[in-house]
């Protein structure tokens, strides 16, 4: 059984009175979630707050990015080692607005996933194809690198302990959800190619979420893929009511 998420992740928005009031907009909305992880990824600068705020709750905390090293002269960055101890238990690695804007490449997903592990945070690595690899055919071969040098060097024991989000950059923030058949297609390939590498454990246990324009309008259909074990979701994760029915269409 693997139990579904839904995560938030809040980008570059919100204040920290801003932040707080959001979390307690989910609480009050949602006092008994069930079966499913909730995890919000607030900015770094409301991080220690909101993972303050929500010690006694059923909402766990991500940052959004990590530097690959723990500390040292890296002017503006934050380490896992920091991140771990502002409160927060998961971090998002590899997000496609760092690869596009920041020129985040596989190894240095790499490294980062090996700083996440080593700071004993969880991993919510995002994999997934720009439009135009899509039109050419190359989603499986994309995956297929962003995983294979990604995941390189980790152990089995290490990978099952990630949590991946397949996310489509032509679907992130445009209104353009992939179709059914495409995420279930996506996330098969990366489960079968977790089997292949890892083992069949690993690959059957991993927690595969999608992402990219999930709203609570399309949320029930593609959480209800046999392959799809909840959702990254950027916009609609700023709107506490959106965030809760996307949460109960998981249930
Ligand atoms: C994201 O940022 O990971 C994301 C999926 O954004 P949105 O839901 O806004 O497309």
């Amino acid at each position: 059984m693997r139990t579904p998420i839904i995560a938030g992740n809040w980008k570059m928005n919100l204040t920290i009175a801003e932040a707080i009031e959001l979390v307690d907009g989910i609480h009050y909305g949602l006092p008994f979630p069930g079966e499913v992880d909730i995890i919000v990824a607030p900015p770094f600068l409301c991080l220690q707050k909101v993972a303050e705020h929500l010690q006694e709750s059923y909402i766990g905390v991500a940052a959004q990015n990590l530097h690959v090293e723990d500390q040292g002269a890296f002017t503006g960055e934050c380490s896992g080692k920091q991140i771990k101890d502002a409160g927060a238990d998961y971090v998002i690695v590899g997000h496609s607005e760092r690869r596009q804007y920041v020129a985040e490449t596989d190894e240095i997903v790499n490294k980062k996933l090996k700083a996440a592990l080593r700071n004993g945070l969880t991993p919510i690595m995002c994999v997934g194809e720009i439009l135009e690899e899509r039109e050419k055919g190359q989603v499986a071969s994309v995956i297929g690198r962003q995983l294979t040098v990604g995941l390189l060097e980790l152990t089995p024991e290490q990978v099952s302990g990630i949590i991946i989000a397949y996310e489509p950059v032509w679907a992130i923030g445009t209104g353009k959800t992939a179709k059914s058949d495409q995420v279930e297609d996506a996330h098969r390939l990366i489960r079968f190619s977790l089997s292949m590498k890892f083992g069949g454990q690993v690959g059957g246990s991993v927690r595969i979420l999608y992402g990219g324009s999930v709203k609570p309008d399309n949320s029930g259909e593609l959480l209800a893929l046999p392959n799809v074990d909840g959702a990254l979701v950027g916009g609609a994760s700023l709107k506490a009511s959106d965030f809760i029915e996307i949460i109960k269409s998981m249930e």
